[in-house]
């Protein structure tokens, strides 16, 4: 029997029908479109059964089935390690064409350059699009063409270059859905991907609140800030739609998408930082590493309760506020001079918002070991950080339900912790 000629639709990291570039495109190559998303295996090994991402992924696949049954179509899942997949999908269809989205993460840019090179032995074509950002790889350089590495000039090229062009234009993808195909492929459960549903949930982005941000955002227990960052991760929504809305309504909140774009194009131009310090004349310093205050820090129990709740919040919804981030990050580094990938471990392990490269960019921002950073002798004191954004103790109380009972002692006296830290990073640090 002749197979049916077909374009494929990789779905990876945009998990929308609306506004998707490469799905754009694809629904404009003369053969109908199957919708596919592959679990790939040498990712999900690593993961608890019951992984909250995980669930987002497959609770988002599924709207995406529900709307597509509307149009006769369905998405189709598979699930084993990405090669094997991709050779056993060119035996059951004829694909003529292949599209995807470009993921910008080391690991990603690897697994897609080996799929592409698979197909083109099997005389497929491939055709990969930027969807994920506004600016991607070197659209945003200095003028000698080398990528910045400080980020208020980045921001400003990016600006000048985005207000050139306008408001960027979305892809009307409503107008193309007949050209899905017509196939009702069977949705799995949870289960039959080797998954339990977690009890985290991903909140809805909330973009109620953004008039006040500049003024609000730094309070956790205002709960004022957008939620959009697990959505942007996984590409439920829309960059360009959001980067447009923004432009309108708040320039405070786009410089924060735009230091999201800063850390994407950091990594891909130099991804060595995912597991080296951006600095490397900081890679003498002697972290002390010690076992058990990570497990305390981990646990929220370091008795600074603006540490300690931030790191309950994490542990139980995934999520945790920045201006607390950069508090437990800052603690993690200097307080307790374990190095700043120990801590990028635990919270890509924990967070719902998970992404390679705001979270090393971030984590060396905090560890004054990455590109532009904060200054070494910069150490955030943790209770003076709570008077200015928690003066009530509101956010401490939601998260410490035990704090007025009378709270534990500081595990390491804040003046010590200090001098001992700028010490050792001036030992450290080859000038
Ligand atoms: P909002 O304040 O509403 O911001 C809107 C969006 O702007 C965010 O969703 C995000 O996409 C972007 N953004 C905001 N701040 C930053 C920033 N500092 N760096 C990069 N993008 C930013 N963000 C992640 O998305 N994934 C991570 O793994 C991650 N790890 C972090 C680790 C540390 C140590 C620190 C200090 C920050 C980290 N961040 C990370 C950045 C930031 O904390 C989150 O993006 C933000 O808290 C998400 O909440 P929101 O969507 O409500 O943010």
């Amino acid at each position: 029997m002749t197979k049916q000629k077909v374009t494929l639709f990789w779905f990876r990291r945009d998990l929308r029908l609306e506004d998707n570039t490469g799905l754009f495109h694809a629904l404009q190559s003369d053969f109908p479109v199957v919708p596919l998303f592959i679990f790939d295996n040498d990712i999900l090994e690593h993961l608890p059964k019951n992984d909250a991402r995980v669930t987002f992924i497959y609770d988002s696949l599924e709207k995406i089935n529900s709307e597509l049954h509307k149009l006769d179509s369905s998405i189709l899942i598979k699930k084993g390690k990405t090669k094997d997949v991709w050779k056993s999908l060119i035996e059951e269809f004829d694909i003529q064409y292949v599209f995807f989205n470009k993921d910008y993460e080391p690991f990603a840019i690897a697994r897609d350059t080996a799929i592409s090179s698979i197909l083109k032995e099997n005389n497929i074509k491939s055709l990969s699009f930027k969807d994920h950002v506004i600016f991607e790889e070197k659209e945003i350089t200095k003028a000698d063409g080398s990528p910045y590495t400080v980020y208020t000039p980045y921001k400003n090229k990016w600006l000048e270059k985005y207000k050139l062009s306008g408001p960027v234009s979305e892809y009307d993808t409503v107008k193309l859905q007949s050209n899905f195909a017509k196939h009702s492929f069977k949705f799995p459960q949870l289960s039959e991907i080797g998954f339990e549903r977690s009890s985290i949930k991903v909140q809805p982005h909330n973009l109620t609140q953004i008039g006040n941000y500049k003024e609000t955002r730094d309070f956790p227990a205002l709960d004022s800030t957008s939620y959009l960052s697990p959505h942007l991760r996984f590409g439920t929504v829309s960059i360009r739609k959001l980067v447009n809305w923004a432009d309108r309504k708040n320039q405070t909140f786009l410089s924060e998408l735009i230091w999201r774009e800063f850390f994407i194009q950091i990594l891909f131009s130099f991804p060595k930082c995912v597991n080296h310090n951006f600095k490397s004349n900081y890679d003498g310093i002697q972290w002390r590493n010690n076992e058990e205050d990570f497990k305390r820090w981990c646990s929220g129990t370091t008795g600074y309760p603006m540490v300690d709740a931030g790191m309950r919040q994490l542990n139980e919804t995934g999520y945790m506020h920045n201006r607390v981030r950069m508090v437990v990050a800052s603690f993690l580094c200097k307080h307790l001079l374990i190095n700043w990938q120990w801590g990028e471990a635990y919270f890509a392990q924990k967070l719902l918002d998970f992404e390679l490269a705001s979270n090393v960019g971030n984590w060396q921002w905090a560890a004054g070991t990455g590109c532009d950073a904060a200054p070494y002798f910069r150490v955030f004191n943790p209770e003076i950080q709570q008077q200015k954004f928690d003066s009530k103790g509101e956010y401490i109380r939601k998260w410490i339900p035990e704090f007025d009972l009378g709270y534990n002692e500081p595990m390491i006296d804040h003046a010590f912790a200090r001098d001992r830290a700028i010490e050792t990073y001036k030992k450290g640090i080859v000038k």
